[in-house]
């Protein structure tokens, strides 16, 4: 079986290349070639020659995803849908630097990327869990999701990646390993050289994996999907909160953040008369200051789906208000893609609402 090309390492490939009666450097070329200059196909690999590009086309994949479906235009955010080996699809999102996740700037692009077909986790406002878990990434599927990303944009010039969120499809705690194999690339200076401080790893709330992320050597940030600063509220929408509930997740997230400072962001979905109201607002400012941590406040994005409705804009600001007044450090992410099936997993609902359609 082909195996991907975008993770053999250095090592590997320079062995491969060595039993192809090849010198040392040509591995070094090749990874320039798919890392660096992001060549769109092994033919474009014009320094090596034929006989290797023939081997090479036999021996390995150039890449794992095919785009099945893009939506938005340069400069704004972009959504792209993948289709897997298996038929499956995945999505990424690519944000600009103007609606940067946690109101840093940055010079160039953040792409959020997904780490599992569908999610077991259903939470009752995600339409990445409506259909279910499918299985895991590979580790080539996400570090896939990175250069044929970059690959599109090679027109720009230099690479337009600088910062990545593990928060699309998928809870990427759940797909540990494949994800640190990923992100091992990712963050390697052959590769994208992304570094850690620029990922920002998202979670539902699985403490255990929290203790073990805390105990890797690179200082990723860490984001917690909140969505409700209480258990009775959380619960609504979150069943892993009767799994793991805030009490035992804010333990795991303070020895993170005991071990990482500073590295910390709460994600809030705010949810009309679900979750804003001024005694969440309280609960969630306690959370945020006992933790040292930032609030990102996202208003909902309805998912016909669902029953939730979007607050108000009246209802957001008072709900910023109050988290201002109780001392809680805040950003509003207003997601500029409303017409571009913002909320995660609805782009691949759609598109298989359509391929179910097409078969009837
Ligand atoms: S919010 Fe995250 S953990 Fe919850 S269902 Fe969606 S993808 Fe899964």
């Amino acid at each position: 079986m082909r195996q991907p090309v975008s993770t053999i390492s250095p090592e590997l490939l320079q062995e491969w290349v060595c039993s192809a009666g090849e010198p040392d450097y040509r591995s070094q070329q090749i990874l320039q070639w798919i890392h660096q200059s992001r060549a769109k196909g092994w033919v474009e690999m014009s320094n090596i020659p034929s006989k290797i590009q023939e081997r090479l086309i036999l021996e390995f994949t150039f890449s794992t995803l095919i785009l099945q479906r893009k939506q938005g235009n340069a400069g704004m955010t972009q959504k792209f849908l993948w289709r897997l080996k298996d038929d499956q699809f995945v999505e990424s999102v690519l944000i600009p630097a103007s609606t940067s996740l946690y109101g840093e700037t940055s010079d160039r692009f953040t792409l959020c990327v997904s780490t599992q077909v569908g999610c077991a986790y259903g939470c009752k406002f995600c339409a990445s869990g409506l259909n279910g878990f499918k299985r895991n990434l590979e580790p080539a599927e996400i570090v896939d999701q990175v250069l044929s990303v970059e690959r599109m944009q090679r027109g720009e010039g230099d690479r337009v990646i600088t910062n990545l969120v593990i928060m699309g499809m998928g809870e990427p705690l759940a797909n540990y390993t494949n994800l640190m194999h990923a992100l091992n690339i990712l963050n390697a200076k052959w590769s994208a050289n992304i570094g850690a401080r620029k990922i920002t790893i998202s979670t539902s709330g699985l403490a255990p994996q929290i203790r073990k992320l805390a105990k890797e050597p690179q200082q990723y940030r860490l984001a917690i999907s909140l969505h409700g600063a209480t258990d009775r509220v959380r619960e609504q929408i979150m069943p892993i909160n009767k799994k793991h509930p805030l009490s035992q997740l804010i333990n795991a997230v303070e020895e993170y953040q005991s071990l990482k400072n500073g590295m910390v962001t709460l994600e809030y979905i705010l949810i009309a008369d679900l979750n804003d109201s001024p005694e969440q607002a309280l609960a969630l400012a306690n959370i945020a200051e006992r933790l040292r941590a930032k609030v990102n406040l996202i208003p909902y994005n309805e998912v016909d789906e669902f029953k939730w409705k979007r607050p108000t804009q009246t209802a957001q600001d008072a709900f910023i208000q109050n988290l201002e007044k109780f001392g809680a450090p805040t950003t509003l992410r207003r997601e500029k893609g409303h017409d571009i099936d913002a909320a995660c997993g609805q782009l691949r609902l759609r598109n298989e609402k359509e391929l179910d359609a097409q078969r009837v």
